[in-house]
């Protein structure tokens, strides 16, 4: 979709040389496919520098972050404890190969704050957790079948990228070449928030399932919460046959409440994947749960999984400083925060007469243009919606330095360093970016 140039928008030359530079050095210019503004169009932001809820650009222009490195920076950007916590570690060394005592002090933080989590191994990123986890579910069982959710995203693990939302929805992928059959075969995937689907799942390879794998809260295909009884009811069906219940938290975790969104709903899952918040923005990820389970894998057990740069010192120690100063009062600001930017959001689609629903999973918000009279709830529902206002609106935010995530199947991910100026920028941008929205042309109406 073409973006009208805005002779008044910021001046984006630095960045538009670099992303053509990059396109020669790094596919599609970008280490992750979101980034490359492909759902909305126009030139990715290189980024320069931030502090707080500020993004600074090559160009010098700022935006107010509401993206947050896809969930991490709950703190702001360049926290004055968490940059202290990195340099000093830093300077002790940057890798052992052998264990710290800030591993044990990250894993302690993850068990008092989760009460499911008796035992947790750190990992490097979310994808690693989860697959990790899909393999000590499979170990653990003697079982195969993996039940995945459709929208619901868990890392570009081949066994998981089924149905996939985040990046794989925003690309319009329905999965991936080079996921063989072999490795697609033993993944079942049925709508989210539908336990009928996912009896009849039961019903039919119940024998066969080592694992259900749903994301606590799903925030991958925009927020969309677990209806009242969904989880419990995976919990139930899972126990009755022998399964794992693998909670997905790399998002929700640390986030939503400090306990994640085990910390809202209570249902234990016997399998927990963190990562985003946990380390702080830092390369750093963990899996847990059950110490039975857990047990099993190597050393100890026999389902081997290893990292070389697992439990970084740095990363432990950004993330261990992250947890530490998520404190109570953390955790309101990113609830309030996540209220106003809903409601400013909301009021101004309302007042240029543009149909949404305010969609919110914990402090995960995101705007799905619908008129149907209750948020959504699945994937279908999500696709079905009038994703194309999206660009428009993105790009009119964006044009007034407003930075929020660039595509339509991604959350909204506030922090708490939002202050009453980032919130009155906010303001000031979303009455151009609501009639944006309201005018874009439908699909077919383009172009004439
Ligand atoms: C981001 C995410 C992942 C993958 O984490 P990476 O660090 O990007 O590999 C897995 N699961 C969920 C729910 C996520 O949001």
């Amino acid at each position: 979709m073409a973006v009208s140039a805005n002779p008044s928008g910021p001046n984006t030359t630095r960045s538009d040389e670099l992303f053509a530079r990059a396109a020669h050095a790094v596919p599609g210019g970008v280490n992750s496919p979101v980034r490359a503004f492909s759902a909305v169009g126009g030139t990715p932001r290189f980024i320069a520098e931030a502090a707080g809820c500020t993004l600074t650009d090559v160009d010098g222009n700022q935006y107010v972050d509401l993206v947050c490195s896809w969930g991490p920076m709950i703190l702001g950007h360049a926290h004055p404890a968490i940059v202290e916590a990195v340099q000093k570690a830093a300077a002790g060394g940057l890798s052992f190969g052998a264990p710290t005592v800030g591993e044990i002090e990250l894993a302690e933080e993850i068990i008092d704050r989760v009460d499911p989590v008796a035992r947790v191994r750190l990992v490097n990123s979310g994808t690693e957790a989860t697959m990790s986890a899909v393999r000590l579910a499979r170990g653990f069982t003697g079982r195969s079948k993996i039940v995945k959710f459709s929208g619901c995203y868990h890392g570009h693990v081949d066994a998981l990228l089924a149905d996939a939302g985040s990046g794989v929805a925003t690309l319009g992928l329905p999965t991936s070449p080079g996921v063989t059959g072999a490795a697609a075969h033993d993944t079942l995937v049925v709508p989210y928030n539908d336990l009928t689907a996912v009896e009849a799942v039961f019903a039919e390879h119940g024998a066969d399932i080592a694992a259900v794998i749903t994301e606590a809260a799903a925030g991958n295909m925009g927020a969309v919460a677990p209806l009242p009884g969904f989880n419990e009811g995976l919990r139930e069906i899972t126990a009755r046959s022998g399964a794992l219940l693998i909670m997905d938290e790399v998002m929700t975790g640390f986030r939503v409440s400090p306990a994640g969104y085990y910390g809202i709903d209570g249902v234990a899952g016997d399998l927990y994947t963190f990562g985003k918040v946990m380390s702080g923005g830092l390369p750093a990820a963990a899996f847990g749960g059950r110490a039975d389970i857990m047990e099993h894998l190597a050393p100890t057990g026999p389902v081997y999984q290893a990292g070389t740069l697992s439990g970084n010192p740095v990363a432990v120690a950004s993330g261990l400083a992250t947890l530490r100063n998520a404190t109570a009062d953390v955790y309101e600001r990113l609830d309030a925060n996540a209220d106003r930017l809903a409601t400013l959001v909301s009021d101004a689609l309302t007042d240029a007469s543009v149909a949404h629903r305010v969609q919110k999973a914990g402090n995960l918000v995101s705007f799905a243009f619908t008129d149907a009279a209750e948020p959504l709830t699945d994937y279908a529902s999500v696709k079905a919606s009038a994703t194309w206002r999206f660009a428009p609106f993105f790009h009119a935010l964006l044009e007034r330095g407003v930075y929020a995530p660039p595509s339509a199947f991604e959350a909204w991910f506030v922090s708490a360093a939002l202050d009453d100026d980032a919130f009155s920028r906010i303001a000031d941008a979303l009455p151009a970016a609501a009639a944006a929205a309201a005018a874009a042309p439908a699909p077919g109406e383009g172009d004439r």
